[in-house]
């Protein structure tokens, strides 16, 4: 077992190397001897290894004396929902997102629909070391049952979202876990829907399951060639989403996030929107404009969804397409999020690119410099320091996650690499001019700090 099993978004590990049946099990067995639940949800994406996981994770649940229900293939956000609306009192999600498909994790989800947090996370980890699991008497070992109850999924997106054009919609679930579904929203919306890779298959034959511009390529095609007016995908779980415009264009993850926050800032007359440190400024720039304000947070959407719950914020998200509405619950929805935008085009009777072009875009440049493990958050702390008499006119300075200093014209954040030996620099600026001058004193600031921490 590696030293922590357990990241910010589960277990995420190779499959029969890492993530084996065995450690299915005794996940099952801790995660009921942590909750004590009477009745966990589980659920899982497409992967090959999805079923092999989910029974020997069940064995564990049951073992303990928990009752689960199985809801088969359906999206994160579906299993998240049902936890709380079907009043589970936890939900597991065998998923490994947008990770390749040999690779597969357990996602653990709260009876308010929120991803378990690191006290959690840590509890159970630590069951799991000692293997003090609960097991039940054997009159009491639990049930599973097979229930369909994705439909109540389905009702709550369109009892919020009311669309009265008939918006030509391309959905590419890219073979994931939102292949059904996603189309079948779309269509009971009243929309024209064109659905390709939308046949379930574990080895994601038709492109990656990370939606990002490069591997959206032949979407954005199919839009532009068929007149659609908007492509959407999903992650091999269904908690991102990233668009293509009408003109056969990716829509940047960073604009339409803060076009979106935008939206919902200027409906709700301000309020708190959550992003993580590596957002782009203009989800400022824009939801400032409405009189919102934009709360940061360390990258991972527990985080993001941890602060919007203590914020009490109107939306949140991360720009890699993982939006958190939270008026409905607390996990990523990227089905939810792509209904959400159409209603938000409609509201503001624009196209996708019109939508996008009111937010500025700005100059980003990524940097990463070769730094051992042992010294790499040492480097950081160093660095952060030194940063400060480098930019004295800086304005604000976030420790959330490495150092983020806000800046005249742009930011820069310095963080360790969480896996690598790596310091990584990201830096976004007014303009190219701008960015390049702030990340190359920067690149001499951390050079200087590792060459002095190795001798
Ligand atoms: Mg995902």
């Amino acid at each position: 077992m590696k030293s922590k099993l357990f990241g910010s978004s589960g277990v995420r590990g190779l499959v029969n190397v890492d993530l084996t049946p065995i450690l299915a099990t005794k996940i099952g067995l801790a995660v009921f001897t942590f909750s004590e639940a009477k009745k966990i949800l589980v659920a899982r994406d497409t992967r090959v290894s999805g079923l092999m996981l989910e029974n020997a994770l069940v064995s564990g649940l049951l073992a303990g004396g928990a009752n689960v229900n199985c809801l088969g293939v359906v999206p994160t956000p579906v299993l998240a929902y049902l936890t709380k609306k079907l009043n589970a009192d936890a939900g597991v999600m065998i998923t490994a997102s947008h990770n390749p498909p040999q690779y597969n994790g357990i996602k653990i989800f709260n009876s308010d629909s929120m991803a378990y947090g690191e006290e959690s996370r840590n509890n159970i980890e630590r069951i799991m070391k000692r293997e003090n699991f609960r097991l039940a008497n054997w009159r009491n070992v639990g049930e599973a049952l097979f229930i369909d109850e994705s439909h109540l999924y389905v009702e709550m997106v369109q009892k919020i979202v009311k669309l009265n054009k008939k918006w030509h919609v391309i959905v590419d679930p890219g073979c994931g876990a939102t292949y059904n579904i996603a189309p079948l929203i779309f269509k009971s919306l009243g929309c024209k829907v064109t659905a390709i890779n939308a046949q379930p298959d574990g080895f994601f034959p038709s492109r990656s399951p990370e939606p990002n511009a490069e591997t959206l390529k032949p979407l954005a095609k199919i839009v532009q060639e068929l007149g659609a007016d908007v492509g959407v995908a999903y992650d091999g779980d269904g908690d991102r989403v990233a668009f293509t415009g009408e003109k056969g264009d990716f829509a940047d993850f960073d604009r339409v996030l803060a076009a979106y926050a935008a939206y919902v800032a200027k409906k709700k007359h301000g309020g708190t929107v959550v992003t993580n440190v590596e957002a782009s400024m203009c989800v400022e720039k824009m939801v400032e404009k409405h009189g919102g304000k934009v709360i940061r947070t360390k990258v991972g959407d527990v985080y993001v969804a941890e602060a919007i719950k203590q914020f009490n914020a109107v939306f949140g998200g991360e720009p890699c397409g993982a939006w958190i509405h939270p008026q409905f619950h607390y996990c990523p929805d990227g089905i939810f999020s792509s209904a959400l935008l159409l209603k938000a085009l409609e509201d503001e009777n624009k196209r996708l690119s019109e939508f996008i072009s009111e937010t500025l875009q700005y100059q980003t440049i990524r940097e990463n410099i070769v730094c051992k493990n042992e010294i790499k958050y040492g480097v950081v702390k160093k660095v952060g320091e030194g940063l400060k008499s480098v930019f004295p006119e800086y304005r604000q300075l976030l420790t959330v996650d490495g150092f983020r200093l806000t800046l005249e014209e742009g930011w820069i954040l310095v963080r360790a690499s969480g896996t690598e030996p790596l310091i990584r620099l990201t830096v976004e600026g007014e303009s190219l001019k701008a960015t390049k001058e702030i990340m190359g004193k920067a690149v001499v600031l951390v050079k200087k700090v590792v060459e002095e921490m190795e001798k």
